[in-house]
């Protein structure tokens, strides 16, 4: 049941340019900026935060996704490790800026499992984290640097993420119960 509309696509195309603004000015340009998307709206999400800031500073940064699906740590399907994250960029990430993108953040523990399986990647100078949506419940220490919008929710209530390129549909966020 949709309960409220947070973001029409206006909303989302605003909050998206004064995150990649936000991105540039913390890191002080593009160079060694790396944006990993987490599967599936994280991607293009990273994709479109990477046009924006090819329009701002005229170089864009590359864009590789991470598949976090069998890596959670409260998943119970496997008796044993569950198979690592996937990981796939382009571009060396030791050494580099990385900007872990997603549409929405809720108890952290997607971002952990990102952040391990980045690690075991490479050696990133840091690690940052973008997302659309915070709605709070936390149940690790882990932060967004870029919020697009901080939407209090109770545990009943969720976030829906529409993405054009993903639902061929308009953007929008919405409060569904
Ligand atoms: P966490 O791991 O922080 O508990 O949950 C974040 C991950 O689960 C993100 O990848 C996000 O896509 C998904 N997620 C968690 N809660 C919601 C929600 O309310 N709406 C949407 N669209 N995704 C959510
Ligand atoms: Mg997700």
């Amino acid at each position: 049941r949709i309960k409220k509309q947070i973001m029409d696509a206006e909303g989302v195309r605003r909050a998206l340019t004064r995150i990649a603004h936000e991105i540039v000015e913390r890191n002080k340009g593009t160079e060694g900026l790396v944006l990993l998307g987490i599967r599936t709206r994280g991607v293009p999400l990273a994709e479109r935060i990477a046009r924006k800031i090819s329009i701002i500073e005229g170089t864009m940064p590359p864009v590789g996704y991470v598949d976090i699906t069998l890596y959670r740590d409260d998943l119970t399907y496997f008796e044993e490790k569950p198979p690592a994250a996937q990981t796939k960029v382009n571009v060396p990430i030791t050494d580099s800026k990385v900007i872990l993108v997603d549409d929405v953040l809720f108890t952290g523990r997607t971002i952990r499992a990102a952040m391990d399986a980045v690690i075991d990647w490479g050696r990133p100078q840091c690690i940052q984290l973008a997302v659309l949506v915070d709605r709070g419940h936390r149940e690790l220490p882990i932060r967004a640097d870029y919020v697009g919008k901080n939407v209090p929710t109770s545990h009943r209530e969720n976030i829906a993420v529409v993405l054009e390129e993903v639902d061929n549909e308009p953007d929008q966020a919405l409060i569904t119960e």
